[in-house]
């Protein structure tokens, strides 16, 4: 089969691997799709970052040279001996969580804050290849009446779902999201889904058009309009909530600007750079700054549920569907490109 394998930066190259085979617990699957993600891009261009790059994972074993791709949706084309709980030609999404099960966070059903966190595509090999074993303990079912497509959108779902649980968001409170790319705008549907109000902010005219397709109540151009005077016209005191998925230079301290007294900010961004910041703004406005870092099991189960019930539309976020011998050609400097005119590109690796 072929693969995209991780080597460091700016080596990832395209390689022809045996099929993994699944041990006593796990499953085969034959990859459907697989998205290509900003982090993947970052880890790209900028890591090695997150990947197991000196050392093995120490829950995995794995380090690079790793197969990269953790956005993933397929079919179950093979069962380990002991595996009862799923059957061969489900469709399925999984949760590419790695984590120890046996520390306080984990227990207390927190994975993403275990010591050892890791994940698929990063502390073992992920899915941009044409198969992929993986615990059939952390595969989930796809319902019948969303497609592989649709699916191939859950993980992001899911960790635009982690942000907005950890900014435990409610009903008539005010949204504003830094932002509106993909995570930025699976945020916007959920909030939307929660009865919130929403204010998506960004620079780009195609994105903020996609917002306001996707149900955000007001758009704000940061390269036309001046921000804080909109929002204070639009909120009086400031957003209850700022989630900023944009990650950019400034985004992280505009956060804590826009958001009124008292209220919450949300980082699901990874930063590329290190702003100089003044503390005070917390203390002064007892502001919670909040960080949100990929997902749980639970929120991958909300997220194929909010996609089934089309609370969350994921088709109009997916650009282009290419094959696996594009991605490093075509599929790359798109993503890399300054003015990033596409959502997600969704890579099918039996296409080649
Ligand atoms: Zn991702
Ligand atoms: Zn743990």
């Amino acid at each position: 089969m072929y693969g995209l394998v991780y080597h460091g930066n700016k080596n990832v190259r395209l390689e022809n691997l045996p099929e993994p085979e699944p041990d006593k617990n796990e499953v085969k699957i034959k990859i459907d799709f697989c998205g290509i993600c900003a982090t993947d891009i970052e880890e790209y261009a900028f890591g090695p970052k997150f990947i197991s790059f000196d050392k093995p994972h120490p829950l995995t074993q794995s380090k690079v040279p790793l197969i990269i791709g953790h956005e993933i949706t397929g079919t179950i084309v093979s069962l380990g001996a002991n595996v009862t709980n799923v059957k061969t030609g489900t469709k399925i999404v999984l949760d590419g969580t790695i984590s120890c099960m046996k520390c306080n966070q984990c227990n207390s059903g927190k994975p993403t804050q275990c010591h050892l966190l890791g994940t698929i595509g990063f502390s073992q090999n992920g899915g941009l290849a044409e198969y992929l074993t993986w615990p059939a303990a952390k595969i989930i079912e796809i319902p019948p009446e969303v497609s592989s497509k649709e699916a191939a959108l859950t993980e992001p779902t899911s960790v635009a779902h982690h942000a907005i649980q950890q900014g435990e968001i409610s009903s008539n409170e005010t949204i504003v999201i830094l932002g509106a790319g993909t995570i930025g705008l699976l945020s916007l549907q959920i909030a939307k889904s929660i009865g919130s109000k929403v204010v998506a902010i960004d620079q780009n005219k195609m994105k903020l058009e996609m917002a306001k397709k996707l149900g955000a109540d007001e758009i704000i151009d940061s390269s036309k309009e001046n921000v804080s005077e909109s929002l204070q016209k639009l909120t009086v005191s400031g957003a209850d909530v700022v989630i900023d998925t944009a990650g950019g230079i400034e985004t992280s301290i505009q956060a804590t600007e826009w958001v009124r007294s008292g209220g919450r900010v949300v980082l699901v961004a990874i930063y590329t750079s290190t702003p100089k910041y003044d503390f005070n703004t917390i203390v002064a406005k007892e502001i919670q700054v909040l960080g949100s870092l990929g997902y749980n099991i639970n929120d991958v189960k909300a997220a194929i549920n909010l996609i089934a019930q089309k609370k969350v539309l994921t088709k109009p976020l997916i650009s282009e569907i290419i094959g696996i011998d594009k991605v490093l050609s075509y599929g790359y400097p798109k993503m890399l490109a300054e003015s990033k005119d596409i959502f997600r590109i969704l890579v099918d690796p039996s296409k080649y």
